[in-house]
């Protein structure tokens, strides 16, 4: 049977809505950060020119094989290491600039930090594990930590455990354990290393849960894992690959390109931004280019003489257009704007690229093929109802 965790009911959280505050700033904004990592042979280059933005309140998933870099890139975040060059930001704190005397205390009050392995501490009690944060930070008057470290522990359903050693619970437990002690300063910010990583499918799942419903509360969570089926269940997927991230909206665009190829295409695709309403190409013009939509809504438009224009559809982040002309006819057969609401950012990937690409990729070739062909017959069916309407239009109005 699945377990119920009682989050919604916790009076001592703070209030927090469902929908993420909107803010100027992400609650975690790294921006070119490298890591080298000194080593016998020379040094190493463990992130390679990391930029990543999470929002307040989204819930992140970091994927990528074995030394890709995924703890790595958790250390900046939390302060455990520190970049070589670049920043990171975490709720408005200069993570990189923190000293250490400052670093603990701060990590203490803002992080709720999870790990693979627990890493409870063996000699006290459950209870007095979870006390811990808040006797280091003094964030709760003395009297009331325990009375906290116990709801806590109801929160994750072991209250009847607290005054024993971690070592008489089952792994599962005392990650659950562990997630009570990372809350136990009511950070904004989880981040979790393989937190389902030594955990069975079941156990795993009960964790998942936890984290989903401390997202609902308006926590941000980083998790990073090896399980793909939970990663599709986060808001978004970061992929990490020999230090380098794959731009998440290319993944989504091309999801059956390998993780190399999502990397050529991460580099080879240029950002390009447009202004609210801005047009991104217009219908019959020459085609060179294939588009991801990475920020905002574009729409896409087909243009009638003498009339306003209709707006056959709008995409969002990781839609994709300008693979019709690809397979087709070379020239554009419907305009492309920015949509009058937003600034839109796009990733180009020229012909010549994308051609290149494909060839590496039969699947990912005929998933556009599909694309564009099921764009057209769309299109062709908006253009006749139209045209049907128009005609209509002028039975009725005949000059
Ligand atoms: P992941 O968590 O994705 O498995 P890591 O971030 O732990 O990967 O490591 C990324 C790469 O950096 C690996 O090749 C690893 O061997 C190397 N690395 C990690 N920590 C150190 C270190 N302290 N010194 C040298 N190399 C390191
Ligand atoms: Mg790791």
């Amino acid at each position: 049977m699945r377990r119920t965790y009682k989050v919604n009911e916790m009076a001592f959280f703070q209030k927090t809505n469902n929908t993420p505050p909107e803010t100027d700033h992400p609650m975690i904004d790294l921006r070119g950060v490298n890591k080298y990592y000194k080593t016998a042979v020379g040094d190493y280059h463990a992130l390679k020119d990391v930029d990543l933005q999470i929002n307040a309140g989204e819930f992140v998933s970091i994927i990528g094989k074995s030394g890709s870099g995924k703890s790595t890139l958790l250390n900046m975040i939390t302060g455990i290491d520190r970049p070589t060059d670049g920043e990171v930001f975490v709720n408005n704190t200069a993570v990189h600039g923190l000293n250490e005397n400052k670093m603990a205390r701060w990590r203490g009050l803002n992080l709720g930090v999870v790990f693979q392995f627990f890493q409870l501490l063996p000699t006290i009690s459950v209870i007095e594990n979870i006390m811990l944060p808040m006797d280091f930070c003094r964030t709760y008057p003395m009297r009331e930590r325990e009375k906290r470290a116990m709801q806590l522990l109801e929160l994750v359903d072991l209250a009847d455990h607290a005054y024993k050693l971690p070592t008489a619970l089952s792994g599962g437990q005392q990650q659950r354990v562990a997630i009570a002690r990372a809350l136990a300063n009511d950070p904004p910010v989880i981040i979790a290393d393989e937190p389902t990583g030594n955990l069975d499918s079941k156990t795993a799942e009960d964790v998942f849960t936890l984290f989903n419903d401390l997202v609902a509360q308006g926590k941000t969570i980083i998790i990073v894992t090896h399980d793909s089926a939970l990663a599709k269940r986060t808001h978004r997927t970061a992929l990490i690959t020999d230090g380098e991230i794959v731009n998440e909206y290319v993944a989504q665009a091309m999801p059956t390109l390998t993780q190399e190829q999502l990397l050529w295409a991460t580099r080879n695709a240029k950002a390009q931004t447009y202004e609210a309403g801005a047009m991104i190409f217009a219908e019959g013009t020459n085609a060179d280019a294939f588009y991801i939509v990475s920020k905002g809504t574009v729409e896409i438009v087909l243009p009638r003489p003498n009339q306003s224009d209709v707006v056959a559809l709008q995409l969002g982040p990781g839609k994709f257009f300008g693979e019709m002309a690809f397979f087709h006819a070379h020239k554009r057969s419907a305009s492309v704007r920015a949509s009058e609401s937003n600034a839109v950012e796009v990733l180009r990937l020229g012909y010549d690229q994308l051609s290149e690409l494909l060839n590496q990729s039969e699947v990912t070739r005929d998933a556009l093929h599909q694309m564009a062909d099921k764009h057209e017959e769309e299109n062709l069916k908006k253009r006749e109802a139209i045209g049907a309407l128009f005609s209509d239009i002028k039975k009725e109005n005949p000059q």
